[in-house]
């Protein structure tokens, strides 16, 4: 015999099978509550002591964890869930761990030379140099290959980095009144110039935009001071002249 309709044992109403939920081990298979009696008697029964034990006893367990998995996967990918986890991020990229986090996936691009002969750097010189109207024919992979096959020494004054930085600190952290000395000290007046670690890439003709037969690395003092006020020719003999100056002035200071 088939049942097609069914009374509810908690609102003693008579209604559809289909809205009762299955249960094997029933005689008729069915639910003695209908669906919607069952789903508030089961909300009741998580609130009480017994409900908040078993819930969490459930999602402890491989099969409560398999399913608060998949619960959070069908979520992850509705609209609520994106929209929330796009809240999240701005949340998490404002906050001190997330500025950490940020700081450190900028210092591992820097490490990896992102700003000196990457992606980073090519954008820069490009940015720059259109707006100076300098023609710009660099890409990444030329200007990579030319910064590894370039020693790290200044084509003008022939300062290595190493005594190019111990030049650059020295100035830095002057306190005295040497002019000789403290001349020096407007190259670095911008914090982005005095943070410069690195050779940098200049143009040794003026006239000629960026291509790899017109650049060169020179330290930072050099590439501000020659500017585009000297040729390469000239700027070659300067250099030197400069900066050992500075060096005199420095170690008769030491002295
Ligand atoms: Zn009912
Ligand atoms: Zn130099």
């Amino acid at each position: 015999m088939l049942i097609y309709k069914k009374i509810c044992l908690k609102c003693n109403k008579e209604k559809p099978v289909s809205e009762f939920y299955k249960v094997p081990r029933n005689k008729d298979g069915l639910h003695s509550y209908c669906k919607e009696c069952d789903k508030i008697a089961v909300s009741e029964y998580y609130k009480t002591d017994n409900g908040i034990a078993s819930l969490s006893k459930y999602q402890k367990s491989e099969k409560g964890i398999a399913a608060i998995r998949r619960a959070a996967e069908k979520y992850q990918k509705s609209e609520k869930g994106i929209a929330a986890i796009r809240r999240a991020a701005e949340k998490y990229q404002k906050s001190e761990k997330g500025i950490a986090a940020l700081r450190r996936s900028a210092d591992k691009l820097k490490s990896e030379g992102y700003y000196r002969f990457g992606n980073g750097a090519i954008s820069n010189m490009r940015q720059g140099a259109k707006k100076r109207g300098i023609t710009f024919s660099l890409n990444v992979v030329e200007l990579k290959e030319w910064w590894n096959d370039t020693s790290d020494i200044c084509h003008y004054c022939s300062s290595t980095l190493e005594q190019y930085v111990e030049l650059r600190n020295y100035v830095l952290n002057y306190k005295g009144t040497n002019p000789k000395i403290r001349k020096f000290m407007r190259y670095f007046k911008n914090t982005r110039h005095a943070a410069i670690s690195t050779m940098t890439i200049d143009r040794k003709n003026n006239e000629l935009g960026y291509e790899i037969k017109n650049i060169a690395k020179a330290c930072w003092v050099c590439n501000f001071l020659k500017s585009n006020f000297f040729s390469e020719e000239i700027f070659k003999k300067i250099a030197p002249e400069i900066i050992s100056e500075l060096r005199e002035a420095i170690s008769e200071e030491c002295s």
